[in-house]
């Protein structure tokens, strides 16, 4: 193995900040359910185990889920697994079957189970050299399955949280779940984004449904006025103009520390940079295939004629700092070379961009200005678990065009938050959503109000955190009668 297993480090954050959201009661039912945690976890710690601590949806997650456990008083903390490449391939085929898709085309057959029984193993021991008896671990997809039954064995209340699903079961589907079957029959319960990704087959003990959350606080989410997104766009290679002696490059990170915008983007463009009043569509993903990053562009391409002088950005992490990806750097190199075949006067407003993942918070600050700059947000998605950066665009009141697939079907009500797409694949459809966002402004203005009022009341911080005390009252009812007979 390349590294030794990380311990990230968290920074406390508090709920009080939300009290301007949820108003009087609401904040006092948070507060009572945090106060029911405390008294029962008492000095038991929970931890998250998951394979990145940067890049991705569930990382994420985890930067701002553990800050407000721990700035609830609980002892919470993260540790992230280690693999060899042979390890993240075969943990990212089983991601592309829990989405119903082949991936790779590999086998998962005894040589895969020796290879990730093997890993999980070396990962169990030190995952269990720290972790005491009545600790609550939650382990975090595929890659951390592995660990559930030498944490039981432990003593540990072993949770596996797996963010991405299909409700359409087919041969993909079933293969990963029986890979992955044996070990997740040692957790004590499971928790999955929405109802139609549970497996039918039995064992598994206690199933939750929690739908992922944003931090509205966070950097990538926090309130930014034009003036900023715009010189961090300026300052990146995005925007047209010079960054007026480094203005509005600072920022507040989660610490309290500031930070500024220093590094640029990789961005492969060939046409002028636009200017700020020109409409900008971008998708923020991962480049996965899944994410149809290609389909993106071809829509836009596609249906260039109707589009006015829209431009197309593309935006996704720096393909060499992503540890647990490793398909990146492929999918990226694909969009590149279906980029370099577009006639010139569209590849001229098709931008590519790498954004630098050295500091995640000045990645997040960047995010977060590319996603308020945009006169549309796409996640033209074939499967997706739950979009975060779905979310994250309600949140900053964007019109929307997403897939109709996966958990984005119970972010988006279609034509309420923004447009759905039936099909994913459908490129047509695609651009001609497209196009009536950018020639209905109101329309788009409409639909981003409306999704940002949703994504206040049902995808931040605080109900991820409500439903995840009553997870843990669950458990403890179904121990305690064990610990009394024991
Ligand atoms: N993201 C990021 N920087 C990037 C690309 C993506 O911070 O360069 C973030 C994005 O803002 C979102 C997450 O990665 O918070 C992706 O989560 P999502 O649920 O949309 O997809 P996943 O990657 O988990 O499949």
């Amino acid at each position: 193995m390349s590294r030794g297993m990380d311990r990230v480090s968290i920074t406390p954050l508090s709920f009080e900040r939300f009290a301007p959201i949820l108003g009087v009661r609401g904040a006092l039912r948070l507060r009572s359910y945090i106060e029911d945690a405390l008294e029962l976890l008492d000095d038991r710690i929970v931890w998250h185990v998951n394979s990145t601590s940067k890049g991705g949806g569930v990382a994420e997650m985890l930067q701002t889920l553990l800050g407000y456990e721990l700035g609830a008083g609980l002892d919470a903390r993260w540790l992230v697994i280690d693999g060899d490449p042979g390890f993240f391939k075969l943990t990212k085929r089983i991601h592309h079957r829990l989405h119903g898709k082949n991936g790779d085309g590999g086998p998962l057959s005894k040589r895969e189970r020796r290879h990730y029984a093997a890993i999980s193993q070396r990962n169990a021991e030190r995952v269990t050299s720290v972790v005491r008896p009545g600790d609550v671990v939650i382990l975090h997809d595929p890659q951390t399955a592995g660990l559930a039954p030498a944490l039981r064995e432990a003593g540990a209340l072993v949770v596996w949280r797996c963010h991405i699903g299909s409700d359409k079961v087919n041969g993909a589907l079933k293969g990963a779940w029986e890979f992955l079957r044996p070990h997740l029959e040692h957790t004590h319960a499971c928790v999955f984004s929405r109802r139609g990704y549970v497996p039918t087959w039995l064992g598994i003990p206690a199933v939750f449904i929690i739908p992922p959350a944003i931090d509205a606080f966070s950097v990538k989410n926090e309130p930014m006025d034009r003036a900023t997104a715009r010189s961090i766009l300026r300052h990146i290679g995005l925007l047209d103009g010079a960054t007026k002696n480094g203005n509005h490059l600072d920022f507040t990170r989660l610490d309290g520390s500031s930070g500024r915008v220093d590094r640029k983007a990789e961005i492969l463009q060939t046409g002028p940079v636009p200017s700020w009043d020109v409409p900008v569509v971008v998708q923020v993903s991962r480049w996965d295939p899944l994410k149809d990053m290609r389909g993106v562009m071809r829509g836009f391409a596609d249906r260039i004629e109707h589009l006015g002088d829209a431009h197309l950005v593309l935006a996704g992490p720096d393909v060499r700092g992503v540890t647990d990806d490793p398909e990146g750097a492929r999918v990226y190199e694909s969009c590149v070379a279906r980029w370099r075949r577009l006639p010139a006067a569209v590849r001229d407003r098709v931008h590519l961009v790498c954004l630098p993942m050295e500091d995640v918070e000045e990645n997040a600050i960047m995010v977060n200005a590319i996603q308020r700059h945009a006169a549309i947000v796409a996640q033209k998605s074939l499967h997706e678990g739950f979009g975060l950066t779905v979310t994250e665009a309600m949140w900053k009141g964007r019109a929307i065009v997403a897939s109709a697939v996966g958990g984005i079907r119970d972010q988006i009500m279609d034509r309420r938050h923004g447009l759905l797409l039936r099909d994913p694949r459908d490129t047509g459809a695609f651009g001609d959503a497209l196009s009536l966002l950018l020639r209905n402004r109101a329309l788009a203005r409409r639909l981003g109000r409306n999704a940002r009022r949703r994504a206040a009341s049902k995808f931040l911080g605080p109900r991820q955190l409500m439903q995840f005390v009553d997870l843990l009252y669950n458990l403890e009812q179904k121990r305690r009668p064990k610990r009394v007979s024991g």
